[in-house]
């Protein structure tokens, strides 16, 4: 049974309610990448399998776009130092092509969800307060605020300010979210009075003129939304984390019950500075730059595949991601299992035969496709149809080898015979390679495992081993001692061409 629907019906047997509502919830503060892709996929895998069981389920996602800047992160420009403490939706875009800083990095997201097909409501939280959504919730916190204080001290086991509020004024002077104390409050005009650290005193009011405390904001949410099931990362899960408050939080302020939690553990992004060097894990993070942004993975696989790399395991697992040969492994495994990346002829070719074709094909769509025909695959070309799906899995492995491939993957095909490569063939190697071109006549059309089946015979006559072989016949094409599968190789190359290159090659 996969992990979700054994979620799934644990939640129906353990909870009372009859509609369900699983919530996310990520802060646009930079870029979304896979690993926060996780909390989604999750989401979207029980409340699928909710559905699966007829069970009245919606999914959502609170985009945080009313958290503060918490600091100015790497990527950004010397005078974001200004709009630390601002919340992302009232700060410029950084590169200006959107309407504000958390649009910026959410909108690209959404895209993602959509090429990802996960159908998602989405909530912005600046405009959730902003249209009065909090007003209640915010009565409530601040006219008990000595509760609140006493179960995030209890809880945490941290002392709670004597100035501490549960509610953050947005100061009209300054821009922050983060410096101002409140003073005093009229739950009947829903304002209250505060003093920024920038020396203004103003009144805020509850429709967005400010935020609620984290652990308080996350507690009355689940009430505002009816949210009943939430993932959240594992440091959330910790004991006197801001589940437990936000559990106590729930039930004693607000009167709901918190959310069933799914905590899920850390998505590792696995690379290596070069081939046979020591592969580093690092966890993802945007602010440190060690992520892959979604919308740059989906350039270079299928969203089919980004989902089954996530969602293929159990939440309290980690996933230790490496985008290259260990995801060209897992597409492999899913083209065998489950099905073809893409439809028509593209789906019957291998992702990984593709990762040879469009290196033979050099860049080029017309080469590609006469390579892929002369691997033996029908191409109907008055189909656009299947002209696009090809065209789309070029676009695929060439974002792939540009960004992930490892240099053993990577080959071009000469133009021209590597003379200087060649030189070092011994004198079997090269009679090798004469008697395949005397093989090789004009017009003829080998299958991979022909010519797989050919330099075994060559081998056998020449008395030497097919390695050997297999070893010249890069080093004449690709001028590497290593390739592609050989037969694959060959069989997508014009005869003409291999004759005349092996021929060139035995005689040099
Ligand atoms: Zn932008
Ligand atoms: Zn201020």
């Amino acid at each position: 049974m996969h992990w979700s629907l054994a979620i799934a019906k644990e939640i129906v047997e353990r909870r009372k309610e009859k509609k369900h509502v699983v919530a996310t919830g990520i802060t646009p503060s930079g870029d979304i990448h896979v690993g926060n892709l996780r909390e989604i996929i999750i989401a979207d895998a029980v409340h699928s399998a909710l559905i699966n069981m007829d069970v009245d389920a919606r999914l959502i996602y609170i985009a945080d776009t009313f958290d503060p800047l918490r600091r100015r992160y790497s990527f950004l420009p010397e005078k974001y130092e200004t709009h630390v403490g601002k919340p992302l939706s009232e700060i410029p875009d950084p590169e200006g092509c959107h309407s504000c800083y958390a649009d910026h990095f959410l909108l690209p997201f959404l895209d993602s969800l959509d090429d990802l097909d996960i159908k998602i409501e989405i909530f912005r939280a600046d405009e959730m307060y902003k249209s009065g959504m909090y007003v209640d919730v915010i009565k409530e916190a601040i006219s008990r605020r000595e509760n609140l204080a006493r179960i995030i001290e209890q809880v945490s086991r941290r002392r709670v300010p004597v100035e501490w509020t549960p509610f953050n004024p947005l100061c009209d002077a300054c821009g922050r979210i983060t410096s101002a104390v409140v003073k005093g409050y009229d739950l009947n005009k829903q304002e209250v009075y505060y003093e920024c650290e920038c020396g203004n005193k103003d009144v805020a009011s509850f429709r967005g003129g400010g935020k609620l405390a984290w652990r308080v904001d996350w507690a009355a949410r689940w009430k505002i939304l009816g949210v009943t099931i939430e993932p959240f990362g594992k440091d959330h899960a910790a004991p006197g984390g801001s589940y437990d408050t936000g559990k106590r939080i729930s039930s004693e302020i607000y009167n709901y019950g918190a959310p069933y939690p799914i905590p899920f553990e850390h998505i590792l992004l696995k690379t290596k500075e070069e081939e046979g060097t020591e592969a580093k894990v690092t966890a993802m993070s945007s602010s440190r730059g060690t992520n892959i942004p979604v919308h740059e993975m989906l350039e270079a696989v299928p969203p089919e595949i980004l989902k089954h790399v996530i969602s293929r395991v159990r939440p309290d697992k980690h996933i230790e991601f490496d985008p290259s040969l260990p995801l060209l492994h897992l597409i492999d495994e899913y083209e065998r299992k489950i099905r073809g990346i893409g439809r028509g002829v593209a789906g019957k070719i291998p992702f990984r035969h593709f990762i040879a074709l469009v290196q033979i094909a050099r860049g080029d769509f017309s080469e590609l496709l006469e390579v892929i025909k002369r691997s033996g695959y029908d191409v109907r070309e008055e189909d656009e149809e299947e002209i696009k799906e090809i065209e789309k899995k070029a676009k695929y492995v060439e974002s792939w080898l540009r960004r992930y491939a490892p240099p053993s993957v990577k080959f071009e095909v000469q133009l021209v015979l590597p003379t200087e490569e060649i030189k070092n063939l011994t004198d079997a190697q090269k009679y090798a390679l004469m008697l395949l071109a005397q093989e090789l006549i004009e017009g003829m059309n080998l299958s991979a495992s022909d010519w797989h089946n050919k330099i075994y015979e060559v081998a056998s006559a020449a008395n030497m081993e097919a390695k050997e072989i297999f070893k010249a016949i890069y080093i004449a094409l690709l001028k590497k001692p290593s390739g592609p599968r050989a037969g694959w190789l060959l069989a997508s190359l014009d005869t003409e061409f291999l004759r005349e290159r092996f021929e060139a090659a035995g005689e040099a």
